[in-house]
């Protein structure tokens, strides 16, 4: 009775509730670095965007930069946080060779914001409301390589002191598929906000994830663990997976967690404490006393706010009223905003009737020829001029798709020009379909007589033998109206 679950053939874990919180790192898209006018830029040669500010050279003095600032309070005001008129700077100290000054500059007691939530799509739960417990904003570390010199560690500090903001959620999702659920919403927003490029590979959007378990019902927080810098929402619903195992494991024989700090290994799935040594809990926050409070005026606080875009949730809410879509059809064109610019565009441009007709031309024929699932590869003048064809009755709907294949690959040719050339054109001369039509009667006098007999399936089979006879050119419409007539005359 008491075997474990995996034992019993159930999925493992049943019985128990994974509980995660996650803290997200975001580079801010700024130019220039936190608290020095050094480049922020990425890839440049290794300690090429370095000063005595972000050196840590002796005497050298920080001096905020205001775009970060309205960068951090952007997203804070998008993520529905109170961004405080007044906060203040600390120094976190720790001793690692890519911090020059053994200490972060960051923001501890008294945060930039406090207090806001995403509403997520969990794959478990439908819609859930994660709460956001602070945003703050700090400068990043520099970078330790440890393969780049045999033998020896190089740290290149063209890192060190670029903006970050980090976004601490509550511990309100229940599943890594949900803690990946929430990061894809998150990036979404930042994406919208146009705060952070959200690059992973090069270190834009790091991920730290704390994980505990608890019997289901309960309502206790049990010890947790800490997974450090996972680097792609794929690790991190692995990490998360390996963790809620291990310590659903450990109850499982009758053991304990301690609270410890790990890292993810991509290559064998496991997760495994840090050394003790490089846990450090104790950072000794102090105020900074480089820098003075940080007061924002409420007519700034006003502009930025009032800046802010329109963003996912609002958007497709609107897009489905407006439209007449349905949630899953408004997820699909709201997934980058310069998608939904596009489709916003392409139902005017396209006439069509109305926003659900627009949106299957775009979604299933259009999107379909997009790399990255966000860029059109031809002007949409040019696919609207392409769709007007169909609705004009010239092309067959099936002919749409071979027609944009052609207009991708020949950017300048006029659309009905194309379709000539491709031979997509319609017929519709009445003259050739009743001939056609009359073929088709003479070719196949018992399907026809059991069609007159009352089998109805027989008349989309002479459809298909006149579409066949006009090589798929006949317009579909004027072969069922010849056809009926014919059958009838015959009657
Ligand atoms: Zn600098």
């Amino acid at each position: 009775m008491s075997a474990p679950a995996a034992a019993r053939g159930g999925a493992p874990g049943r019985g128990w509730e994974t509980v995660v919180g996650l803290e997200v790192h975001v580079q801010l898209l700024t130019r220039t670095k936190m608290f020095c006018a050094c480049s922020a830029a990425f890839g440049d040669p290794p300690n090429t965007n370095v000063c005595p500010v972000c050196l840590g050279l002796p005497g050298a003095l920080p001096v905020p930069n205001e775009h970060a600032l309205r960068l951090a309070a952007r997203a804070a005001f998008g993520l529905g946080l109170t961004v405080h008129p007044r906060s203040s700077f600390a120094r976190k100290h720790y001793f690692y060779p890519d911090l020059p000054k053994g200490y972060q500059i960051t923001q501890h007691r008294a945060p930039l914001s406090t207090r806001g939530r995403l509403e997520v799509a969990s794959p478990d739960r439908g819609a859930v409301p994660v709460g956001i417990t602070r945003i703050h904003v700090e400068e990043d570390a520099g970078k330790s390589f440890h393969d780049k010199v045999p033998g020896m560690t190089a740290v290149d500090f063209n890192r060190s002191g670029v903006p970050l903001i980090e976004i601490v959620g509550e511990p309100d999702l229940r599943s890594p598929a949900e803690a990946r659920a929430y990061l894809a919403a998150l990036k979404q927003v930042l994406l919208y906000l146009e705060v952070s490029d959200c690059s992973m590979e090069e270190g834009s959007l790091r991920v730290d994830a704390n994980v505990s378990v608890r019997p289901a019902g309960s309502a206790e927080l049990r010890t947790r663990c800490e997974i450090k810098n996972l680097n792609s929402f794929g690790h991190v619903e692995r990490a998360l997976t390996a963790e809620r195992d291990r310590q659903i494991a450990a109850y499982e024989r009758g053991g304990t967690i301690e609270q410890r700090t790990m890292t993810f290994d991509a290559a064998t799935g496991e997760v495994r404490p840090v050394r003790a040594k490089e846990e450090s809990h104790d950072y000794r926050y102090f105020p900074e006393p480089d820098l003075p409070p940080l007061v924002l005026e409420p007519e700034w606080l006003a502009e930025v706010r009032a800046s802010l875009p329109e963003l996912p949730a609002a958007k497709r809410a609107r897009l489905e009223r407006q439209y007449g879509l349905a949630a899953r059809e408004a997820a699909v064109v709201t997934a980058t905003a310069a998608l939904s610019g596009s489709f916003e565009s392409f139902v005017t441009l396209s006439g069509a009737a109305n926003g659900k007709e627009a949106w299957n031309w775009f979604a299933n024929d259009l999107l379909s020829f997009s790399a990255d699932g966000e860029t059109i590869p031809l002007p949409l003048e040019r696919a609207a001029a392409a769709v007007k064809l169909v609705q004009a009755g010239k092309i067959g709907r099936q002919s749409l798709k071979p027609l944009l294949a052609r207009m991708v690959e020949t950017p300048a040719a006029d659309a009905e020009a194309l379709a000539q050339a491709l031979g997509l054109l319609q017929v519709s001369d009445s003259g050739a379909i009743d001939g056609w039509v009359r073929e088709v009667l003479a070719a196949h006098p018992g399907e026809v007589a059991r069609c007159k007999g009352g089998e109805k399936k027989l008349f989309d089979f002479l459809v298909g033998q006149v579409m066949k006879r006009s090589k798929g050119r006949a317009d579909a419409r004027l072969v069922n109206a010849a056809l009926t007539a014919a059958l009838e005359i015959q009657g």
